[in-house]
């Protein structure tokens, strides 16, 4: 890796703020092999990075401060987002500056729509902006691959949320490689009130699986007919191919989301599934002005807590303004 030691600040908004903004993701097939030995789970995931952004705003500081506003603030009623080294993009910032030779000075504000464990990867996509807002901030010209490099250590769905669009995942989900989609997909999510722990999900799936109450690991679906739907499909053709191995474990912890992928379908979605570790429904759409007519009337049905029709593909981790 070469990295540039002295670049001097990059690209700057008003005040000396940089601001980036990265997306929600969801996984349309998700298979879940057995635990390895390192207590990851062998993944094979086909992610569709959609229109619910969070927003990063870096600042020249003295050392480094975390600011929450949006989805997950303290005092939001949602489960709080921590604000100091527990935050992703914390990590992210110690990350960056280690790596590049410069001292770790930021004071950073994530605004987040996408709310905190629900299976959308927000944590992701803070740490993904964080990593291009500060690289400009700092002057450290990374390149998207040393970014990369970097993203793939501070998580699992980091690296796509960086490059967005759709792409395969597989190793632990940091392994990308890109899938083409021809045409825009719409959705709507349906977003619980209460978030659910991907760590605690993935303990259920091994507790059902060793009860033989789900196939165990070593049965794969294919992700191959999800790639085929999204490279030429009608929306029947993906609708029929969605799958995710996280969804029995997810339903068996909340049983009410049953009755909220129902709400879906009974709302006119061509499918509905449960987005990664839950407790997100993603409901696929027939076309923009279904999907919109749909969030109207889950909104009205009050199953969820917040209700929203969204787009994919969309780009990853960019830098605004
Ligand atoms: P994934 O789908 O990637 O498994 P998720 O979308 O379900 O994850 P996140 O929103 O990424 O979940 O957050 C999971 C946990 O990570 C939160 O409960 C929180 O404690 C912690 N966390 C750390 N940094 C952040 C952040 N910037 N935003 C949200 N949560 C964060």
């Amino acid at each position: 890796m070469s990295w540039a030691s002295s670049g001097g600040p990059g690209r700057m908004a008003g005040g000396g703020a940089v601001v980036a903004r990265a997306p929600a993701k969801v996984n349309l097939h998700l298979a879940v092999g057995p635990l390895r030995e390192d207590g990851y789970h062998e993944l094979r995931t086909v992610y569709l990075a959609v229109s619910l952004f969070d927003t990063v705003t870096v600042r020249p500081g003295a050392g480094l401060t975390v600011t929450v506003t949006g989805e997950g603030a303290a005092g939001s009623g949602t489960d709080a987002v921590p604000t100091d080294r527990r935050n992703l993009v914390w990590q992210a910032a110690e990350l960056l500056a280690e790596r590049a030779g410069v001292p770790a000075d930021a004071d950073i504000t994530i605004d987040k729509s996408i709310p905190a464990a629900a299976g959308l990867a927000g944590g992701s996509a803070d740490a993904a902006a964080a990593l291009v807002a500060l690289d400009a901030l700092w002057g450290t010209h990374a390149t998207r691959g040393e970014l990369g490099a970097l993203a793939a250590r501070l998580g699992s769905d980091v690296p796509f949320s960086l490059v967005g669009g759709v792409a395969l995942g597989s190793g632990r989900g940091e392994q990308l490689s890109p899938v083409l989609a021809r045409r825009r997909w719409d959705l709507v999510l349906g977003i619980s009130g209460e978030g659910l722990s991907t760590p605690t999900v993935y303990a259920e799936l091994d507790r059902l699986r060793a009860e033989g109450r789900v196939p165990d690991g070593e049965v794969h679906p294919s992700p191959d007919p999800v790639i085929a739907a999204l490279r030429s499909g009608p929306v029947r053709a993906l609708a029929s191919s969605l799958a995710n191995d996280l969804q029995p474990p997810a339903l068996s912890l909340r049983p009410d989301l049953r009755r909220a992928l129902r709400a879906a379908t009974g709302a006119g979605a061509a499918a509905a599934i449960v987005s990664g570790s839950g407790p997100t429904v993603a409901a696929l759409a027939p076309d923009e002005a279904a999907a919109v007519r749909m969030a109207a009337t889950l909104a009205g049905e009050g199953v969820y807590r917040t209700v929203r029709a969204v787009h994919g593909p969309v780009p990853g981790a960019r830098l605004v303004g």
